[in-house]
């Protein structure tokens, strides 16, 4: 999905998680920076945009790319915070990064997060890259979560979770 998809729906599962936890500005950091950090193979693109255009949506994407993203994002956030444990950041990050490969499974471009132990290609195509589905309802999460009390926050992401995966079941079991 587009990067602004990511960001929204990274900040919404960041902040049921993180809202009124102790260490909650780690969690959320490590939560919404793991959902992003697939992506930075987007550099590749300012050294040679046809080895990105290659590259994109490979090592990074795979749940080894994540894994080592999650233990590099948990280990900047405890190297400037030292509340949090890295481990406990590390499964945040995780979180956040398996977050990104499930979006990024539903557009039609080819994801293989089993690499490279499996070439199976789990993209369902059943999304536009850009569908605003996700992301508004994301928005929406944030903004309940943000005005409501601390108690509601992981009640409202795992609501707004549900109805994004049930966004999915329909379009899967229900094509048109
Ligand atoms: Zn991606």
């Amino acid at each position: 999905m587009d990067v602004t998809t990511h960001a929204a729906v990274g900040t919404f599962a960041a902040l049921g998680l993180a809202k009124g936890k102790e260490g909650s500005t780690e969690i959320w950091a490590a939560v919404f920076l793991g959902s992003m950090a697939p992506d930075i193979d987007a550099i590749f693109y300012l050294i040679d945009p046809r080895f990105y255009f290659e590259q994109h949506r490979t090592l990074t994407h795979t749940l080894g790319g994540v894994t080592l993203l999650s233990v590099v994002t948990a280990g900047l956030i405890t190297v400037s915070s030292k509340k949090s444990s890295l481990f406990v950041l590390v499964l945040y990050a995780f979180v956040g990064g398996l977050i990104h490969l499930a979006l990024d499974a539903l557009p039609g471009y080819p994801l293989r997060p089993l690499a490279p132990l499996s070439s199976y290609d789990y993209a369902l195509g059943l999304f536009w890259w850009r569908d605003p589905f996700f992301k508004v309802t994301a928005l929406i999460g944030i903004g309940l979560i943000l005005i409501l009390p601390r108690f509601l926050a992981r009640p409202f992401l795992v609501l707004g979770l549900l109805v994004m995966v049930g966004k999915v079941a329909v379009a899967f079991f229900l094509p048109r």
